[in-house]
């Protein structure tokens, strides 16, 4: 392996630093911050991610509530739980973990949330100041490739703002959680943005575009989709994916990203790590979007604007 690995859990701890002391400082006002995540179902990813963020609320000392419901509860129930948690004063953001069950519409579910608490920037009227570049919250994971992309370059001595304009940048996965605000934040930086999806692959077109990418961000929930020979050499990749393998031996469950880490670190310049890559961040970027909307809900703007941490903010 030849390329950087770059180090999510280092950059996670860097920005969490002050996290708890603005918890702190909040409660001491008597807005002690609280996220709700609402989970529907036995998805293992989805379950692992929510056991990720109640512990880093609790080490931070935020309020925390865990809605879980099973996998055959109908739409109406998951709505009156997004309902009651909009109504809860103790709760200053919301996060609905994917993926829903069928019966439950995700969209629905979204345009349930009260924008205010809405850190995740999914409903329609969140989901539109991101695209015109005024978000109130910006996305975790989106905010959390480019933190990490922005980091990484200035570390290696480049100017990301500069890297951005000169760079082929591809997204592959358009999901309005994921893929979509990370085209949004990439056009945002002037990158030439292409998007994939799998209708792309289906085509025959996906590797003639991975193959181009400068930079490359995949969110594909595909374990493995691209190898070495997808990329072009020097590609600065980073890999959203989550996916969870069970050894057939074993019965053990191990997680993997959608690149081929061993494969493609031989031609590219760097690559996120799964696990320790984008996910560490993740985590952190809730929780500083959690501290956001307490500040907001208090009248009293944000401690953490939401896109502190980013080189180039999207204008607000
Ligand atoms: P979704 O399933 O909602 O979206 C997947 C996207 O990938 C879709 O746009 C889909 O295309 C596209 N896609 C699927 N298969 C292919 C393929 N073979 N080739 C090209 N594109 C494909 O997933 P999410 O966006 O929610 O998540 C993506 C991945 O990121 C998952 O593994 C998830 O676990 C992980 N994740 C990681 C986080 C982190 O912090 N690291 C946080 C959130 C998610 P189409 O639109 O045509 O269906």
């Amino acid at each position: 392996m030849s390329a950087v690995l770059i180090d999510g859990r280092q950059y996670a701890a860097d920005l969490s630093a002050r996290l708890a002391d603005e918890v702190e400082e909040l409660a001491c006002t008597g807005e002690r911050p609280g996220l709700a995540t609402v989970v529907v179902g036995n998805s293992y990813p989805a379950h692992a991610y929510e056991r990720r963020v109640r512990r880093l609320a609790e080490r931070v000392g935020c309020h925390y509530v865990c809605e879980a419901l099973p996998g055959a509860a109908a739409e109406a129930d998951a709505l009156a739980v997004v309902g009651k948690l909009g109504a809860d004063p103790r709760i200053s953001g919301i996060l609905i973990l994917r993926p829903l069950p069928a019966q439950v519409s995700e969209a629905s579910l979204y345009r349930a949330l009260d924008p205010i608490k809405d850190i995740e920037s999914v409903h329609p009227i969140s989901a539109g100041l991101l695209a015109l570049g005024r978000p109130r919250y910006v996305p975790s994971t989106p905010a959390s490739v480019f933190h990490l992309l922005d980091r990484y370059l200035t570390e290696s001595g480049r100017d990301p703002a500069q890297t951005y304009r000169q760079s082929n940048l591809v997204v592959v996965g358009r999901s309005a959680n994921v893929g979509k605000p990370a085209l949004m934040l990439a056009m945002d930086r002037g990158a030439t943005v292409v998007s994939c999806d799998e209708h792309s692959h289906a085509a025959g077109l996906l590797f003639e575009h991975t193959t181009q990418a400068d930079i490359l961000i995949v969110a594909a929930g595909v374990a493995g989709l691209i190898r070495g020979k997808h990329v072009k050499q020097g590609v600065i990749a980073v890999d959203v994916g989550i996916n969870a393998i069970k050894d057939g031996d074993t019965g053990k469950v191990r997680l993997v990203g959608d690149i081929d880490t061993e494969d493609v670190a031989g031609r590219a310049e760097a690559i996120t790590p799964v696990p320790g890559g984008v996910g560490p961040i993740t985590d952190v970027w809730l929780l500083r979007n959690t501290v956001a909307a307490a500040r907001l809900a208090q009248g009293i703007g944000a401690a953490f604007p939401s896109t502190e941490g980013l080189q180039l903010p999207v204008i607000c």
